[in-house]
Parts: C-alpha cells; sequence; structure tokens
C-alpha cells in the first residue's frame, strides 16, 4: 500500500477533524467537517487541497463545514444514505457494506446506529484504520439520541469484531471524562487504572489522547465490556443481557 499521511487537528471546543491524503493519487479526504476555518487552515498547512468529505452523521459540530468547503473546493461529499437528507450537500449516499475508493486504497462502510439513527463508522482495512465518529470514543460511547440500547450493542459488537491493532480516531476529545467514569463502574480493572494514567499525563501537556488501539479498548472500555463481571457485580446485573447491562452503563453516565 503507498503511504497514507493522517493529520489530526483540533476545532470547535472538543470535536476532532481528520485529514487523510493518499501520497499516491494526490488526493485528500476529511472526516467530517465541523467547522469551516479549522478545515481549511488544516488544508493551508499541509498544502493540501480537498477532494472528499466523508461525513460520519449528521449532527452540526460534523457537517457544518460542508456546503462552505463544497462551494470553495468542489469536493465530493458522501455519507450515510440513512441520514441522507439530513446532511448538507451530500452527493453520495452509501449503506452498510458499500466501499468508497479513495485514491488506491478502500474504504469500507459499517452502519452503526445509536448514537444517531443511521451514522456510518469508516474502515480502512489495508491501513488498520477505523474513523468512529460519535458512536465510539476511547474509553466511551456516544450518547443514545435517536437508537436504542439494544441497536447501539449491536453497532458496537461490529466494531469489536474488527482486528485488534485497528486504531480509531473519534470525533471528540472525551477520553479523560470518559476514563473517571470507567474507573467508578470498574475501579478492579489493572488495564483501565494505568490508562486512566496515561490519559491524565497526556491531557496535562494538551497532547490528543487518540488514535487509541481497539485491543486496549476492548480491555478498558466499560460500554465494550457489558461481559465482565465486576462490572456486573457492581450493577447487580450478574444475569442480564450483554445488551441491558450496556444500557445500565450508558445510564449512569448520562447521570454522571
Ligand atoms: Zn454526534
Amino acid at each position: 500500500m503507498p503511504e497514507l499521511d493522517v493529520h489530526l487537528f483540533t476545532c470547535r471546543s472538543d470535536n476532532y477533524g481528520v485529514l487523510l491524503h493518499d501520497r499516491d493519487t494526490n488526493k485528500t479526504l476529511s472526516i467530517d467537517a465541523p467547522e469551516a476555518n479549522a478545515v481549511r487552515s488544516a488544508l493551508r498547512d499541509r498544502g493540501w487541497s480537498l477532494d472528499y468529505i466523508l461525513t460520519t452523521h449528521h449532527h452540526t459540530d460534523h457537517v457544518e463545514g460542508n456546503e462552505p468547503l463544497k462551494a470553495e473546493t468542489g469536493c465530493q461529499i458522501i455519507g450515510p444514505s440513512g441520514e441522507a437528507e439530513r446532511i448538507p450537500g451530500i452527493d453520495t449516499a452509501l449503506d452498510e457494506g458499500e466501499v468508497f475508493e479513495f485514491g488506491s486504497r478502500q474504504v469500507q462502510v459499517i452502519s452503526t446506529p445509536g448514537h444517531t439513527i443511521a451514522p456510518s463508522t469508516y474502515w480502512l482495512a489495508q491501513d488498520n484504520l477505523l474513523f468512529a465518529g460519535d458512536t465510539l470514543f476511547s474509553m466511551g460511547c456516544g450518547r443514545l439520541f435517536e437508537g436504542t440500547a439494544e441497536m447501539m450493542w449491536n453497532s458496537l459488537e461490529k466494531l469489536m469484531a474488527l482486528p485488534p491493532d485497528t486504531q480509531i480516531y473519534c470525533g471528540h476529545e472525551y477520553t479523560l471524562s470518559n476514563g473517571e467514569f470507567a474507573l467508578s463502574v470498574e475501579p478492579g480493572n489493572a488495564e483501565l487504572v494505568k490508562r486512566v494514567e496515561e490519559v491524565r499525563a497526556l491531557r496535562r501537556e494538551r497532547k490528543p489522547t487518540l488514535p487509541a488501539g481497539l485491543g486496549l479498548e476492548l480491555a478498558t472500555n466499560p460500554f465494550l465490556r457489558p461481559m465482565s463481571p465486576e462490572i456486573r457485580r457492581n450493577l447487580d446485573m450478574q444475569d442480564a443481557e450483554n445488551w441491558e447491562v450496556f444500557g445500565a452503563i450508558r445510564r449512569l453516565k448520562d447521570q454522571s
């Protein structure tokens, strides 16, 4: 595979933008467009011109830059078909299992309902990269604005089945507060304790905590761990289904 450059940058208050640049074809893609200015200056910093915006979901803090950037650059906007009518400027709507050709590589669409009704998570298998929008955060997951706990759990299970060395980029820097919450439901998880210490050190220096490796998420993210005996004991849900335990963890986090 020819090299892919990944440029992560902060925008708005706690959003992340990501630019991908395929060196072989000189094509550039923006994962979401949280705000036009931040994407513009990231492009300028790198000397890249925008060819595509790949939208994860319809929330304003992920699509606000779509129309101005499209007007300036003529870029194409690709997004999930189940939210197409709510994504400004969309040109191509893709469904679960469809593939977007980005330069010489393939981006696979995984439909992950829960945070909204039909968001897409994008997987670049050859590069071990996953762009999870607001579905999966490091040590957390998105709030259930439009879907149910069972829907979101089914979505997360699809992501959990990817190779453990997959590197995950998320829409926000929420890792530290997610980690503090995770410790409240699974304080005996030694890997979690260690991970939160590392995250505290990174955030003290204002460094990003992303990307996050899927293997570490499986070991530390309580939303991927409803099968954990410790979490089940703490919630008094020893015999419940995984999605029910997941839902209870989500409700606790909403109240925290
Ligand atoms: Zn969102």
